[in-house]
């Protein structure tokens, strides 16, 4: 009797894995949408139930973890560190863009998808050379060197790109036109705003600079250029029916948390919220793409702490009152959401480094 209950068991057990392997081994994406929050930790996330919709954007995933986010060097990160774990599944030192330690250049998720022929995108709110999205297509030692891995965005696999950094391409201390070399590599560009939808035609390379710098803070009238872009890049990289990967970035949580301005980071983390409101509906109706949201790590330590009476220092339980810890990066565990085929792998709590492990054995 013993025994025959021990091996009903050990079936169980086996049945089990096997079918849990089987539904990783089958259920893979055709296309992929990752979308960072540069500087989004969980109060921000947090900030959207309280400060937006009664119903975050958020609560649709069912698959969620957690990454630590220190850098080959430092506990705490900066964009291009964690930018480049989760693009290419290294850590290196900060500052370092898609490159390890020894500054060699390390292939990013973006260039592995493009060799197996899908079209490639990248969208931020930052200058398009910002840290992050240059994680996603360039490779050198110092993130500060714009001008450089701009030239590398156009000659990258990199399909689609949106977002500021006009001056980039021609105010430059090399005095090159870029726009030129753009040109040349079968870029559309467009510098005066995104096209409408519908407008788009199939196979075709487009560039969109909307602002000589960094694109506009929300408070300051940048409207819906992230969520708009999401739909845009969504629709031209689906065109072909070929997979594809989007990167997009709410670039400027990060700088609300630098700020530490509330009202900063709530309305780009809002806007973030929007964009990736249009990701997950594009996923819903597609069935095959996987979604994966998270941050590159945290920036100010935002807290919704309890607002404090001043005159008796107790807590005013009824509202909020946020508040900021530094006015530079934190260490805190970051969040991941994923939705779509593959998305129960990026489950547990593990090193940004991982996203990339996971993403590129879903796509092998
Ligand atoms: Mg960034
Ligand atoms: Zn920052």
């Amino acid at each position: 009797m013993k025994h025959i209950v021990i091996l009903i068991m050990a079936l169980a057990i086996v049945s089990c894995t096997s079918s849990v392997n089987a539904e990783t081994e089958t259920d893979k994406p055709s296309n992929i949408i990752f979308l960072i929050g540069d500087g989004m930790g969980l109060s921000a996330v947090s900030a959207t139930l309280y400060f937006g919709d009664e119903i975050s954007e958020f609560a649709q995933f069912k698959e969620i973890g957690l990454i630590s986010t220190s850098s080959a060097t430092e506990k705490v990160t900066d964009s291009a560190a964690s930018g480049t774990a989760m693009s290419s599944g290294k850590k290196t030192y900060n500052g370092a863009i898609g490159v390890d330690t020894t500054k060699t250049p390390i292939p990013n998720i973006a260039e592995i998808v493009a060799k197996l022929g899908w079209n490639t995108g990248v969208v931020a709110s930052s200058t398009i050379s910002h840290a992050t999205p240059a994680s996603f297509y360039a490779h050198i030692d110092n993130r500060g060197k714009e001008e450089e891995i701009i030239v590398q965005l156009l000659e990258s696999e990199i399909d689609f790109f949106a977002g500021g950094g006009i001056d980039l391409f021609n105010k430059r201390t090399d005095g090159a036109d870029l726009f030129k070399t753009a040109r040349e590599r079968g870029f559309i560009m467009d510098t005066t705003s995104l096209a409408q939808p519908g407008s788009l035609l199939s196979g075709k390379k487009y560039g969109f600079l909307l602002a000589a710098g960094g694109m506009p803070p929300m408070l300051e009238g940048r409207g819906d250029f992230l969520p708009d872009v999401t739909s845009l890049a969504i629709e031209q990289l689906s065109q072909e029916q070929k997979g594809f990967f989007l990167m997009v970035e709410g670039s400027q949580i990060d700088w609300g948390g630098h700020a530490n301005s509330v009202e900063y980071v709530v309305t780009e983390t809002l806007d973030f919220e929007n964009a990736v409101a249009v990701a997950l509906d594009f996923a819903k109706k597609d069935g095959n793409t996987l979604v994966v949201v998270t941050a590159d790590h945290e920036t100010g330590g935002f807290t919704l702490g309890a607002k404090q009476d001043e005159e008796s220092g107790y807590g005013d339980y009824k509202y909020i009152g946020s508040s900021f810890a530094t006015n530079t990066h934190s260490a805190t565990l970051i969040p991941v959401f994923a939705y779509g085929p593959g998305a129960e792998n990026f489950k547990g709590m593990y090193e940004n480094t991982e996203i990339f492990t996971k993403m590129s054995a879903l796509v092998k």
